[in-house]
């Protein structure tokens, strides 16, 4: 084995600890990101000059999603099953480019899914990397590693944190001069109760889905139609821009003159119930009651005048 290794970096301080406490041992690191559908912060922070990879996760990773051996978690995020993937992709580089063994920042106990000893032990077995992920900062409260017990890493050098307090890695950061780092955990929005909401009932009544489906279910207010169709309307004008940027296989409505406000409804859908969800949020929008929308779909444009309720019908997801 040699002194080299690819560290599982999500640009959340943990991780970049992990590369402090390696790094001055003289083992020459790679930095590995993976950007999922659900999660891509932009990086604040990151050690300079480093060996730096970023792979974007498609399509098989939804898989794991969409199915999770070990389950999910509090919300729809499948920590076992979305690290192992990590971990096997990590795993394929570490052959192919003849680094040593993989490195992590991750925490023993920080959180009560995947950050257990037996977990841990669980997720090295499926992965087939038994023995050689060296958890940098809880190292000296898990069994000894390959890399250590062959004197590549310097186990007296690695920490012994545990728990969900991050204390002692706020104060190595101070110590270390490390600043404008983000805490991963609230980005993933796997862990969003909300966002897990929409792709529940995404699953539950679509069984299946797809990136596209994921790029939609982050904009706007989310309602499901009668006959399980669904309908979307903007909350901002970033909002309608990225719905029609998408371009919706449906139906788009929207109101004749210029608003930023937009609606989709997946072809098939009630269009009465879809316009009386519109109609309630276009009124604020345009301070009005009765005014045109032009309904788009297939190219082929319709004008209809429609006059608008106060309540609203249906509850968004
Ligand atoms: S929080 Fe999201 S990205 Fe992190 S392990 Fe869980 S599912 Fe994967």
């Amino acid at each position: 084995m040699n002194k080299s290794c690819i560290l599982l970096f999500s640009g959340g301080l943990d991780s970049i600890l992990a590369f402090h406490l390696l790094k001055p041992q003289g083992i020459d690191i790679m930095l590995l990101r993976f950007i999922t559908p659900f999660f891509n912060p932009k990086l604040k922070n990151f050690p300079k000059d480093s060996n730096y990879k970023e792979i974007e996760l498609g399509q098989d990773y939804l898989e794991v999603i969409k199915k999770p051996k070990h389950g999910y978690g509090k919300n729809l995020n499948p920590c076992i099953d979305c690290k192992i993937f990590m971990l096997k992709k990590a795993k394929e580089i570490m052959k192919k480019e003849g680094f040593g063994f993989i490195a992590t920042g991750e925490v023993l106990g920080q959180r009560p899914m995947s950050q257990k000893k037996d977990t841990f032990r669980l997720m090295e077995k499926e992965a087939g990397l038994s023995g050689l992920i060296v958890r940098s900062l809880s190292a000296k409260l898990l069994a000894e590693t390959l890399p250590e017990k062959e004197g590549l890493v310097d186990r007296n050098k690695l920490l012994d944190i545990q728990g969900r307090s991050r204390k002692v890695q706020f104060s190595l950061a101070e110590s270390l001069g490390i600043k404008n780092y983000f805490t991963p955990s609230g980005g993933c929005l796997l862990t969003d109760p909300g966002f897990s909401a929409r792709l529940k009932d995404l699953i539950d009544t679509q069984g299946d889905f797809s990136l596209y489906d994921i790029e939609l279910l982050k904009l706007g207010r989310h309602f499901r139609l009668s006959k399980k169709k669904k309908f979307v309307v903007s909350r901002s004008e970033k909002e309608a821009l990225g719905l029609l940027k998408l371009n919706y296989q449906g139906i788009v409505i929207k109101p004749k003159e210029n608003s930023w406000i937009v609606g989709v409804a997946q072809e098939g859908a009630d269009i009465t119930e879809a316009l009386s969800v519109f109609g309630h949020y276009a009124r604020k929008a345009l301070r009005k009651k009765r005014f045109c929308v032009e309904l788009i779909s297939k190219g082929k444009k319709e004008t209809k005048d429609i006059e608008c309720s106060d309540s609203l019908a249906i509850k968004p997801l």
